[in-house]
């Protein structure tokens, strides 16, 4: 099966005589997660009431926010765009706070991007930029990037493959660049600088950054992942980094694959491109982007779908939703479905409802589940039809 912990999507998962095999602690602890019970108000209730009565606290909103989407699959994303439609709905996902940014620079094409096959068969140096995959990805290193022995990289990463990380804290990652690669400590804008300063033969504020760029011209195949860090780092402003990339390519080529967000976000910023132009944070009665964080100051009512934004989210965020009327519709219990008017329970994608998912390369994977539960594209439906 596959587990849909994070955007690896990995695809070599069993589960026998109730023990999980090849999962991570992270996938582990996701496919085990407790099961969230039906409620309204806090008190349980069969799913039918409690579809009944998200049914009629969605038909009755009169300025609605739905939220979450990037753990379930594109079917049921799908239909979450088509309610937000049919209410004039602003709709948005975590992306707009987590690496939907870099996503759309790959939609628009403004950098070069590869598979994680590909970069498992070919890449020389890995560069996490941003990013300490030991936490967010946990077998990105293992399944695709510095340790696979694969295609033209048979020597493994003793030989085969060089591993640099660009932060701001000694991560887990850092340390191991560290020992075998570079790590180099700084602020995002003075890297991008000495990388500049370094092709032009001069010396930046990180000199270090000459011997990351003497192993990619070994090379003809090279990969930057870039995480959370690198994003807020950059401030929004992307045109020094997307110059940089252009630039590299000009002594190797040197592909961006975003790394670190939940295991379908790229799905939903997929769907919602085609559909609005907008990545994310839509707002289907201005035409407008508006995120999540701004639109629950104003909405009346949330659906909150597959996601805890009490958990991960600024305060005033779930002060918020513990005010106005919130729906959450999740398989597991959150702390966003305990300050909920209405608990709906789904299944875990890929245990038990299937569809697809785009990994965060942009490969569409197919779920195969193994049991057959509630559904997230069945909840939206059936929301659907009362609106
Ligand atoms: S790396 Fe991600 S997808 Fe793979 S087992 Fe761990 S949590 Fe699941």
């Amino acid at each position: 099966m596959i587990c849909t912990g994070c955007s690896c999507l990995c695809d070599d998962i069993v589960i026998r005589d109730g023990k999980i095999f090849h999962a991570c602690r992270k996938g582990v602890k996701h496919l085990r997660a407790e099961k969230a019970t039906p409620s309204i108000n806090s008190k349980p209730v069969s799913i039918e009431e409690a579809l009944k009565a998200a049914g009629k606290i969605v038909k009755n909103a009169n300025n609605l926010v739905i939220f979450g989407l990037d753990t379930i699959p594109c079917e049921a994303q799908e239909k979450a765009i088509e309610l937000a439609e049919a209410k004039n709905a602003v709709i948005d996902d975590c992306s707009s706070f987590c690496l939907g940014d870099f996503v759309e620079l790959i939609l628009k094409k403004k950098v070069p991007t590869a598979t994680l096959d590909e970069v498992r068969d070919k890449a020389y140096v890995i560069l996490y930029w941003g990013s300490n995959p030991h936490q967010s990805l946990p077998r990105h290193m293992s399944r695709f990037t510095y340790y696979p022995r694969s295609g033209k990289r048979q020597r493994g990463y003793e030989e085969d493959r060089y591993l640099a990380v660009v932060d701001v804290r000694m991560s887990e990652t850092a340390k191991l660049a560290k020992k075998g690669g570079r790590f180099v400590m700084g602020n995002d804008l003075d890297v991008i600088d000495s990388f500049f300063k370094a092709m032009e033969g001069k010396a930046g504020k990180h000199p270090e950054v000459a011997a990351i760029l003497k192993e990619m011209q070994k090379a003809d195949f090279n990969v930057i992942f870039g995480g959370l860090g690198l994003r807020y780092g950059l401030k929004g402003d992307y045109s020094r980094f997307v110059e940089l990339i252009e630039k590299l390519n000009e002594i190797s080529r040197v592909v961006f694959i975003p790394a670190g967000f939940h295991a379908n976000m790229r799905g939903f910023n997929e769907l919602m491109f085609k559909k609005t132009g907008f990545i994310n944070a839509y707002d289907f009665s201005s035409g407008e982007r508006i995120t999540f964080g701004e639109a629950v100051k104003h909405a009346d009512t949330a659906l909150v779908i597959g996601s805890d934004p009490v958990k991960s989210l600024p305060p005033y965020i779930a002060a918020r939703l513990a005010e106005i009327n919130t729906v959450v519709v999740n398989p597991s219990q959150s702390l966003t479905a305990r300050i909920a008017k209405v608990v709906i329970p789904t299944s875990i994608s890929g245990v038990g409802q299937g569809g697809t998912m785009v990994r965060s390369d942009g490969l569409t994977v197919e779920l195969e589940p193994f049991e057959e539960s509630v559904s997230d594209a069945e909840v939206i439906i059936s929301l659907l039809e009362v609106v």
